[in-house]
């Protein structure tokens, strides 16, 4: 007999997108003719940045040839990619991030999900309420967390993410080793300014604790005043690993392209007090389990850091932003309080009822689909996630069906 983990029997969460499959899918049951939109989804709609399109047919033509084909590459990602995200994404920006200190990957999703594994299981985690599910579901894998009670994992020290701390956590009461933030925020749309940044980075050092950064939604910040990195922060580098992608940034969720970074100078434990460098941990993990990105895909992704590349990006982006603008603007003018959705894709909107109650009252009365807050936690109750991944003329209609529905 093979016995389980039976840490994945204690796993709940998948509950959310279940059941929204499971409510669309009646509907469209009993409502055939009607047109669905959907503002839930968490994938972009726009192609490829042309940039990235024509570097990657190059890439792929240089495969064709023998003297130019490419087998195994770098397990940190090829140097010509590493070198770009230093320069541009980092020192660009006054923080000090060498290529070297880079790992490129297949997705933030699998870093943010995998890194854990490198710490013992007695850590005490902090996680944000509401939460990207991804942080809470592999530690509950790992075997980190008790039963589940009231929304909750037993074990696991959950931030309250609420319009009361402007949906920026606050520092924990009782001392934390690993902490997960990530802005700006999914499912929130929240940004964290310099000085409340640089409490957590203080909180860490303190602490001796490890700060998770995850920036996979950066491209979206408009405003100059709000870091970009959590490594704009003084101190940061010994304290925090930083996880991006180019899935949001440049329409990379199907082409599969990201990065981690792991300053040298960030350190953990062992048991007898000995330190030990992430960076390495990390490195000898990859080596063992992850084969790289294939060679076109970091071409396209290189390609993203030209100056054809950033323009193109920049729109990109654009396109999305006046999306959330749009509709932002529909729920403020039916009284609806919004956070986000200026420097990120999603809007986070205030309901005043059960999330799930307003999901189905978009659904039957607009016809469009949300993602229901209290699927990302228990602070979520009462909210609904907008996403503005989708085409202008959708979002336009989709705002009218808005405004008749809940005028
Ligand atoms: N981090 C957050 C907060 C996300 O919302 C997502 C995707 O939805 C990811 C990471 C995943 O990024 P990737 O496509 O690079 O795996």
């Amino acid at each position: 007999m093979i016995n389980i983990n039976e840490n994945y029997l204690k796993l709940k969460s998948s509950y959310l997108f279940t059941e929204i499959e499971k409510r669309v899918t009646a509907f469209r049951d009993t409502n055939p003719d009607k047109e669905i939109i959907s503002l839930g989804i968490g994938d972009v709609t726009k192609a490829l940045p042309r940039a990235c399109i024509k570097a990657f047919q190059r890439a792929v033509k240089e495969m064709s040839d023998d003297n130019s084909f490419r087998g195994y590459g770098p397990y940190k990602g090829y140097s010509f990619l590493r070198d770009k995200i230093a320069e541009i994404d980092f020192n660009c920006r006054g923080a000090d991030i060498s290529p070297d200190e880079i790992f490129v990957s297949d997705g933030a999703k699998c870093d943010t999900g995998n890194i854990q594994e490198l710490f013992s299981l007695n850590l005490k985690v902090a996680v944000p309420d509401p939460v990207y599910p991804v942080y809470v579901d592999t530690n509950v894998m790992a075997g980190r967390t008790n039963e589940w009670e009231d929304g909750r994992y037993n074990g696991l020290i959950y931030l309250d993410t609420t319009e009361e701390n402007d949906y920026v956590p606050s520092l924990p009461h009782e001392k934390v080793d690993l902490i997960y933030l990530c802005f700006p925020n999914n499912p929130t749309g929240a940004t964290i300014d310099r000085e409340r940044l640089k409490n957590w980075v203080d909180y860490a050092k303190e602490n001796n604790a490890l700060i998770l950064y995850d920036a996979a939604y950066v491209a979206f910040i408009r405003d100059s005043s709000i870091p970009q990195s959590i490594y704009e922060i003084e101190g940061a580098k010994d304290i925090a690993i930083e996880f991006r992608s180019f899935s949001k940034t440049a329409g990379f969720t199907g082409t599969r392209c990201a990065y981690t970074v792991i300053p040298k100078k960030c350190m953990a434990y062992d048991k007898n007090g000995n330190k030990h460098s992430v960076h390495n941990l990390w490195d000898r993990r990859q080596t063992t389990k992850f084969n790289g990105v294939s060679y076109p895909v970091q071409r396209a992704a290189e390609a993203v850091y030209t100056q054809e590349g950033q323009k193109q990006i920049r729109s990109l982006i654009d396109y999305y932003l006046q999306n959330a603008k749009v509709i932002r603007k529909a729920f403020e003018e039916l009284g609806y309080k919004c956070n986000g959705g200026d420097n990120a894709p999603y809007i986070w909107i205030k309901t005043g009822k059960d999330s799930w109650e307003f999901f189905d009252l978009l659904l039957n009365k607009a016809n469009i689909i949300c993602t229901p807050g209290s699927g990302f936690g228990r602070c979520g109750k009462g909210y609904i996630r907008i996403s503005s991944f989708n085409s202008q003329e959708k979002v336009k209609e989709a705002v009218n069906r808005i405004k008749t529905a809940l005028r």
